[in-house]
């Protein structure tokens, strides 16, 4: 089990995510829909087009 790094939730399946603030954090659902609103996350490779 792993924890999400905002909330500290249990979650079996986190999303991996590069933070603005934070750097390389996993996230569960929630935290990701926040932190992506707020437009705190990085594209996880550095900007190419591959994972768009
Ligand atoms: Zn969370």
């Amino acid at each position: 089990m792993v924890k999400c790094s905002i909330c500290g939730k249990d979650e079996n399946s986190l999303l991996r995510v590069k933070h603005r603030r934070l750097g390389i954090i996993k996230l569960c659902f929630e935290c990701w829909e926040v932190e992506s609103g707020n437009k705190n996350l990085l594209p996880s490779c550095g900007g190419c087009d591959c994972c768009k």
